[in-house]
């Protein structure tokens, strides 16, 4: 299909999250096994793997946004900037990697 473009690559059950995610923001979209040739025989089809989700091709930066301000919220989560040096500090630190200071 050269109409859909793959917007994201993920295990079940992210891909279906992302999928759900974007349907709640007005885009339509669809799953798709990832199949790779080989590794897939027909017990794996049915069992959890990679999938993709596809959107239009009018839809497809919309959808990058969409899953881009998805990602960043699940990244930040537990991470906080130091008040002092404004660095970005991963959330099981408790003091601040550069200047020491305390969240
Ligand atoms: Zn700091």
């Amino acid at each position: 299909m050269d109409n859909e473009k793959i917007v994201f690559v993920g295990q079940y059950p992210e891909s279906q999250q992302k999928s759900s995610l974007l349907e709640s923001s007005g885009i339509p979209c669809r799953t798709n096994a990832a199949l790779h040739s080989g590794l897939m025989n027909a017990v794996s089809l049915n069992s959890i793997g990679p999938a993709e989700v596809l959107v239009p091709v009018e839809y497809y930066d919309q959808a990058v946004q969409i899953l881009s301000i998805d990602l960043q919220s699940i990244n930040t989560q537990g991470d906080w900037i130091c008040s002092k040096c404004k660095e970005e500090v991963e959330g099981h630190f408790d003091l601040c990697w550069n200047c020491q200071n305390p969240r």
